[in-house]
């Protein structure tokens, strides 16, 4: 039975629920007067049920869809995009994900696990680019990747220079754990469901604890329970049936928010990609337009969370995706271990990447396509996380904090990390948006920065 207050994954994730959501929708897909309706109240930018996006999804109003995504993005972030890396601390995994080369049974793959001197390395690798903000990801391993070795090594990237937030992917696990997470200041917790389908999920993942499909898709509440409430989660489309992954993503977001009063903080875009011995036609797959589809639809069904595209994405895709209300994005990203520092690219990688530019040439690109590049890392660290963050953002005032920042920390990076053309083109940019803004302090801010002054936030 469908109960989105539930903590049982099959209550909120109701495959019934999920299948009526779905011949709702094609049942509707040309019921005017329904889609008109679901499009007026998208315009009051308050966000969609996950039957009202289904819907859409399937209805021809493509480029009703498009422009309201870009204006919902506009309203409430701005023109700000945040940037991030992943780095990838350990590739040992015990569990079986027939779609992920760090399989156990993959036995082609290189295995590594960073020691602490080289996670220091990478971390001033990834600062020497101009990175403030990472993700770090490992496989599931409980002899070599133990919750101490993840707690070890977030220590070692915060002692280690100017990394501000770290974000934080690895297996569902224990409240206790999570607590422990908390404790170690992470920003967001980080996890994807893969497919909402239990059927689908528990095939694709044969053996190993995430073979649970119970245990994983709660792990949000537990994180929750923890006091970890920026949570972060995701499908990787294309794995099975998108439209099912697409309504049940959404109703895990209603779920958090029933339960908990609190939203996903950011949701990602991922699809499936080539990489060691995985081949993406082996799976259903999403073209590039139904793709850009999806990903206008969650920036109107939920106005309020980050979405983010990584570099799995060419750079072609990415700046249509950025127009259709991406907030965040991946640049200069290594997915191998031990890839930022070491030149000679092991055959450690989870997947292949297409969009394979320097930082440096994404912030030339991004600026160059009327966006401003952020490194800000503000929000958690001034105490707005959970319910503050998401009163603030709802009521559209988060962009107030995140223009300032976002300002800031890219004049931070052009004084210390640009090119001469990153930092021309930049400082034009810094200068149209103080003027745009029309904060004296803030512009005080950006000259203290350009005399030696650092990490100043809102
Ligand atoms: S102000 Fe908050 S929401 Fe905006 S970019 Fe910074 S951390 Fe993100």
């Amino acid at each position: 039975m469908y109960n989105p207050k539930s903590n049982k994954a099959e209550e909120f994730i109701s495959d019934e629920e999920v299948r009526a959501t779905l011949e709702f929708a094609r049942a509707n897909r040309d019921n005017t007067a329904m889609i008109d309706e679901i499009l007026a109240k998208a315009r009051l930018e308050n966000g969609l049920t996950h039957r009202e996006a289904a819907v859409l999804l399937e209805s021809g109003k493509t480029e009703e869809i498009f422009e309201l995504a870009k204006k919902i993005k506009q309203d409430y972030y701005g023109n700000r995009i945040v940037l991030f890396a992943p780095l990838y601390l350990s590739n040992y995994c015990v569990n079986g994900c027939v779609y992920c080369p760090y399989h156990a049974a993959n036995k082609t793959i290189c295995r590594r696990k960073l020691t602490q001197d080289e996670i220091a390395r990478e971390v001033v690798a990834l600062e020497k680019m101009g990175h403030k903000r990472l993700a770090i990801e490992a496989g599931e391993d409980p002899n070599h990747n133990p919750i101490d070795y993840i707690l070890d090594s977030i220590d070692t990237i915060y002692k280690n220079g100017s990394i501000r937030r770290v974000n934080v992917n690895i297996a569902a696990t224990t409240v206790e754990n999570y607590r422990k997470l908390k404790a170690a200041n992470i920003g967001t917790y980080i996890l994807f469901q893969e497919t909402y389908n239990k059927k689908a999920y528990e095939k694709l993942h044969p053996t190993g604890p995430k073979h649970d499909y119970n245990w994983h898709t709660e792990a949000m509440d537990r994180a929750m329970e923890a006091g970890i409430d920026d949570v972060s989660i995701g499908v990787l489309f294309g794995l099975d049936d998108y439209k099912y992954d697409f309504a049940a993503l959404l109703m895990h977001a209603e779920h958090l928010e029933a339960a908990f009063g609190v939203g996903p903080h950011a949701v990602s875009i991922p699809r499936i990609r080539k990489a060691d011995g995985v081949d993406p036609g082996d799976y259903n797959g999403v073209d590039d337009a139904e793709f850009a589809k999806i990903t206008a639809i969650l920036r109107i069904a939920m106005p309020y969370a980050g979405l983010i595209v990584s570099t799995r994405e060419s750079e072609q895709c990415r700046a249509g995706l950025l127009k259709l209300g991406v907030s965040q994005i991946s640049g200069g990203s290594k997915t191998s271990v031990g890839g930022y520092y070491e030149s000679v690219d092991l055959d450690t990688a989870q997947f292949d990447i297409s969009d394979k530019r320097p930082l440096d040439d994404v912030i030339y690109w991004l600026i160059e396509l009327g966006y401003l590049p952020s490194f800000c890392t503000s929000c958690y660290r001034q105490g707005r996380t959970g319910e503050r963050f998401m009163e603030i953002c709802k009521g559209q005032q988060i962009k107030n904090f995140c223009q300032p920042n976002a300002i800031m920390t890219l004049q931070e990076y052009l004084q210390d990390h640009a090119s001469p053309e990153t930092k021309a083109l930049g400082e034009n940019l810094v200068e149209a948006e103080l003027k745009r803004l029309g904060d004296e302090k803030i512009r005080q801010n950006v000259e203290k920065i350009k005399s030696g002054a650092r990490d100043l936030i809102l």
